[in-house]
């Protein structure tokens, strides 16, 4: 399923505005509702856990998680089990919305826990105790950010595709995506990704998975944080698809494609530079 999926997502031109050009990869059109990235992101992960003789594998995220319901999708592909530790168990006796209706649907257990036991996702006690009643499992980090999700992520574009263009653009929210780009390319090119979080954490975290320095992240198109979905960005959505029937959503995409714009329009970049930008999906159906 990976490896086909990779030859059939192709890059279309936008526009060009103040001289610079946009172009758009569409890794979205891999699937009608799972994220383009999480695949390039599961593929070594799962590759691993059927290696390692591993049945099920394991993930955190949130209600509306794309990596939930991307991992739920792969693992009945792999026919592996898939259990899925969701924040918040005031959720466990509400009705589940399309993101875990979905997700259940592909055969993944879904077990709620208070929002404070899943701050603790990340540490070694917890993680132990977990791995101790799931044995089975392959544990997943919140995002799927790890070094196989990095690994996968060097796929997204070709070689020749990174010698075409001056700047890469993406979407950032645990920095697994942008890492596998600043990897697989290299100087005079940049690598710019726009930060769907509030904060300069994701510099820190991609610093630290990285020693390359032709990239930076910018939070200044977050408007606000995670989930907000301020009526100048739903109306440059809406705009941008009239004109260019190219859908995206409030979350990740749309936040980057308005930071993309704006910039050109504030002539950011010289004329004659060619960008690229990562249209990573989430649009879950919608
Ligand atoms: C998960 C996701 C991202 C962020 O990817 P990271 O590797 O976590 O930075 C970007 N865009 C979309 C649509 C996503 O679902």
């Amino acid at each position: 399923m990976f490896h086909a999926i990779q030859q059939t997502t192709p890059i279309q031109h936008i526009t060009c505005l103040n001289g610079v050009s946009i172009d758009i990869k569409r890794i979205d059109l891999v699937h009608p509702y799972i994220s383009g990235n999480k695949f390039y992101k599961l593929k070594y992960n799962f590759e691993e856990a059927i290696q390692l003789g591993y049945t099920s594998v394991l993930t955190f995220g949130g209600a509306y998680s794309n990596h939930i319901l991307a991992t739920a999708y792969a693992a009945q592909h792999y026919g592996l089990n898939s259990i899925g530790i969701i924040r918040g168990d005031e959720l466990k006796n509400k009705p589940y919305n399309q993101t875990l209706t979905r997700s259940a649907e592909y055969g993944m257990q879904l077990e709620f826990i208070s929002r404070s036991d899943y701050q603790q996702k990340d540490q070694v006690h917890y993680l132990n105790t977990l791995q101790k009643t799931y044995p089975q499992a392959y544990i997943i980090p919140e995002g799927g950010t790890n070094l196989l999700a990095i690994q996968g992520c060097k796929e997204i574009l070709s070689d020749a595709d990174f010698k075409h263009y001056d700047v890469i653009c993406v979407a950032v929210g645990t920095g697994g995506t942008i890492t596998g780009l600043i990897e697989a390319s290299s100087e005079p090119q940049h690598i710019l990704g726009f930060s769907a979080l509030h904060g300069d954490f994701l510099t820190k975290d991609v610093q630290a998975l990285t020693s390359k320095r032709h990239w930076s992240i910018t939070d200044a198109y977050c408007f606000g944080g995670y989930a907000k979905k301020p009526p100048l960005l739903m109306n440059f959505i809406n705009e941008f698809e009239k004109n260019y029937q190219i859908p995206l959503e409030p979350i990740y995409t749309g936040k980057m494609m308005y930071g993309v714009f704006d910039l050109i329009y504030h002539q950011q970049f010289t004329p004659k530079t060619k960008i690229l930008v990562i249209h990573t999906g989430g649009l879950q159906g919608k």
